[in-house]
């Protein structure tokens, strides 16, 4: 029996339209073919210093998949935001940044502030935050 077709880009695990997209930058920095400063790597997520950075720790915490924002996810992306986030509290340990406290964000669309098409979440911290963000 042969398998069923699948939309370009998907796997049968892996809902369509989330294969590399060759114009995304952040798909590039996880291909390797942007440099970007790992602090992070496991097989669902990458996390890089930010070019900008917006506190004196400023990290994005990226899905290896093109997921173009959480707007996109679905509950079968658990674990991986699971392992997103735990990676992202084990970082924020390991510098020191518990006990004050730090911020992580994620930008939805052009009202959200997003500039980058592919899921990413901003963790900030060595400074005090304001609330509302801008
Ligand atoms: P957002 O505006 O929420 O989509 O966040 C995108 C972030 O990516 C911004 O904070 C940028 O400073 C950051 N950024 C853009 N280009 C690069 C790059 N080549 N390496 C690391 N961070 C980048
Ligand atoms: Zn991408």
């Amino acid at each position: 029996m042969t398998e069923p077709e699948l939309p370009d880009g998907a796997a049968p695990d892996r809902p369509p339209g989330r294969a590399p997209d060759p114009e995304c930058l952040f798909c590039r920095i996880v291909a390797g073919t942007i440099p970007a400063t790992r602090v992070h790597e496991d097989e669902a997520v990458i996390a890089i210093r930010d070019i900008a950075p917006r506190a004196p720790t400023h990290v994005l915490f990226l899905s290896r998949e093109h997921i173009p924002s959480a707007a996109d996810l679905t509950p079968a992306d658990g674990p991986m935001l699971g392992d997103l986030f735990g990676a992202a509290a084990a970082f924020a340990r390991a510098e020191g940044l518990t006990e004050a406290g730090y911020r992580m964000v994620t930008n939805i669309g052009a009202w959200g502030g997003q500039t980058v098409a592919h899921l990413h979440v901003h963790l900030l911290g060595g400074r005090s935050m304001s609330w509302p963000p801008g």
